[in-house]
């Protein structure tokens, strides 16, 4: 919009998208006013260039600046988790999709003659779903795989981020077996670990 307008009761040089303000805010009482301005609002870019240019504009560089704060919050939050843990498998990309087996197995651990609880959302956080993982604080243990490979009772420790360490026995389907952590895990198995301390 740089052509200029001339006031028609002033003559002074007005921006087309300013005149009617300029009308109203220097000849608010001229005889002639109202009428000029009926003509001007029939006008296209008399109007709207003026408010709807200008603070579309501005908002723009407001909703800019507050994502960058946004999200450099959630940065500060989300980040340091995700560098100190990295995933010990490559996520799945959601529950239940894409499946090449879905399996559980109920894992009970004792500590001496206590027995330890195992908590809900192991393996599940904001940005990762993993294929070993925990939904309810129960012991299953729910395998959902998207690539054909087994997993052992290691892999759940790794995901727990727990040492499976020296159990002193080891119980498989209620067998006692050598206690191990390179044990495959499969469908519908429960498996008993008893440590003298677990921690
Ligand atoms: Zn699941
Ligand atoms: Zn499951």
């Amino acid at each position: 919009m740089a052509k200029m307008d001339r006031c028609p009761i002033c003559n002074v040089a007005v921006k087309p998208e300013n005149l009617i303000r300029h009308l109203n805010d220097i000849h608010p009482r001229h005889p002639d006013k109202p009428g000029l301005l009926e003509e001007l609002k029939e006008e296209p870019g008399r109007i709207p260039q003026k408010r709807a240019g200008r603070p579309i504009r501005i908002r723009r560089w407001q909703i800019a600046v507050v994502a960058v704060i946004v999200l450099g919050g959630l940065g500060a939050v989300y980040l340091p988790p995700l560098l100190s843990g990295t995933p010990a498998f490559p996520c799945i990309g959601q529950e239940g999709v894409g499946l090449v087996y879905h399996w559980h197995t109920d894992l009970t651990i004792s500590s001496g003659a206590a027995s330890v609880s195992i908590p809900a959302g192991i393996g599940i956080s904001t940005f990762c779903l993993e294929p070993l993982h925990t939904h309810e604080a129960n012991g299953r243990i729910h395998i959902e795989t998207q690539t054909a490979r087994l997993y052992s009772i290691g892999d759940f420790f790794r995901v727990w981020g727990k040492s499976f360490g020296n159990p002193t026995a080891m119980h498989v389907n209620g067998t006692a077996v050598t206690p191990n952590p390179s044990l495959t895990l499969y469908d519908l198995e429960t498996i008993h670990l008893q440590y003298d301390s677990f921690s």
